[in-house]
């Protein structure tokens, strides 16, 4: 065992399943092993590395802010804060920016945005089945799979949990009290799951008629991952909230919740705060980010890519008999099998491709949305090698 590994047994806190590989490094879409071996990442680790590794224009960004300004408390102003929450608004709706750390803490401000918003007379959230939404209390809570919730029961009051896609439970699950729902477009850790088009619109409608916040989780979706900025904008609704993380720094931590007008000013002073949230360092690399995404059309090339890979999946679903369904946008996809999914996730580490398993049986691929063809290809060939092996 390596020396990183030893320590890393020794003293950390066992909380996550490791992987055998210890990466010293990485660049584009490859991450480099401590052996000298290369990885091809069509994981982006959760979405995360959306410019995927050591992106010049983000490392030069982060470089530039960190031998000026750092930290600065938020009670003050700054200047890449202030832009940053310029660029987001100009390119989703209207409304104002709270800046946090990470996809929970977005949550978390939304669920307090939401109680306040009600007054004290309504403070009941719907939230789906299947959704993640993070694993501090409060975002635990608004999650909807039981298994993350057993050992640390009781979970907070307030959240009603429907089955996705079901506008007629979300009317059953409302009452009097019931002042927000919350919703991921595409469920990516429920197994990358499409919100129908209708399903949202009408809920859209719903919500606004009964003075209802929409709140939507663009933790994982948002940043270009589905082919557009945010993907609301596949749907033709706005929400009234929405929270991004993930994405957002390219990989320097940072969370937003963009509260549209009607809500941009209930969290008042006093009633919320982080004291690293937004920092001028986060929000330079979130600035370096959106950059890259749309003055050096990024996002629009990724689209291309995207529409490449999803042809390159057609073909991969019609040779392998063992795959019941791909699912997904732009370049979050699911590929849902008849088995179990760790074993192909396994062996294509194996061979060098990093991919994930959700939900038991589903492969998830996000890759940086600055893959080439050439990687797609190098991936999904693997991929398929391995998966028609499974065939009989
Ligand atoms: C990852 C994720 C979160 C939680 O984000 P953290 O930064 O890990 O707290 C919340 N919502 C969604 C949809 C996510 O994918």
């Amino acid at each position: 065992m390596t020396q990183t590994k030893k320590l890393t047994q020794k003293y950390l806190i066992p909380c996550y399943n490791k992987l055998p590989l210890a990466f010293k490094s990485g660049k584009g879409s490859y991450l480099t092993e401590e052996s000298g071996r290369k990885y091809l990442d069509l994981f982006s680790g959760w979405a995360v590395s959306g410019l995927g590794f050591s992106h010049p224009d983000l490392v030069k960004a982060i470089q530039k802010q960190a031998g000026t300004l750092i930290h600065v408390p938020n009670n003050f102003y700054h200047p890449e804060q202030a832009k940053l929450a310029h660029v987001i608004i100009k390119n989703s709706f209207p409304g104002k920016v709270f800046f946090c750390n990470s996809g929970a803490e977005s949550i978390e401000g939304a669920i307090k945005l939401a109680r306040i918003f009600g007054k004290g007379t309504r403070h009941e959230i719907i939230t789906m089945q299947q959704s993640f939404h993070g694993r501090t209390m409060g975002a635990l809570s608004a999650t909807g799979q039981s298994k993350f919730h057993k050992k640390t029961k009781p979970i907070l009051a307030g959240f009603r949990q429907v089955p996705f896609n079901d506008m007629r439970a979300i009317i059953k699950a409302t009452n009097k009290k019931t002042v927000a729902v919350l919703l991921e477009l595409i469920q990516g850790e429920g197994g990358v799951n499409v919100a129908d088009l209708a399903f949202v619109k009408e809920l859209r409608a719903y919500t606004k008629q009964r003075n209802i916040l929409l709140i939507i989780d663009e933790v994982q979706t948002g940043m270009g991952r589905t082919g557009k900025l945010f993907c609301y904008q596949h749907y033709g609704i706005k929400p009234d909230v929405m929270l991004l993380a993930k994405a957002l720094g390219g990989g320097f931590p940072i969370g937003a919740l963009v509260a549209s007008k009607t809500v941009q000013d209930v969290l008042e002073p006093g009633t919320h705060a982080s004291t690293f949230g937004g920092s001028p360092l986060a929000c330079s690399a979130a600035n370096a980010v959106f950059n890259v995404l749309i003055q050096k059309k990024v996002l629009a090339k990724s689209n291309i890519v995207a529409k490449y890979m999803w042809q390159k999946l057609a073909l991969m679903k019609a040779e392998c008999s063992i795959i019941e369904e791909i699912r997904g946008k732009g370049l979050m996809v699911g590929i849902k099998l008849k088995q179990a999914a760790l074993p192909a996730v396994q062996e294509a580490m194996n061979q060098g491709v990093l991919i994930n398993a959700t939900q038991g049986s589903v492969i998830r691929i996000a890759p940086p949305l600055t893959i080439e063809p050439k990687d797609i290809d190098k991936g999904l060939s693997i991929l398929k090698k391995i998966l028609m092996q499974y065939q009989n």
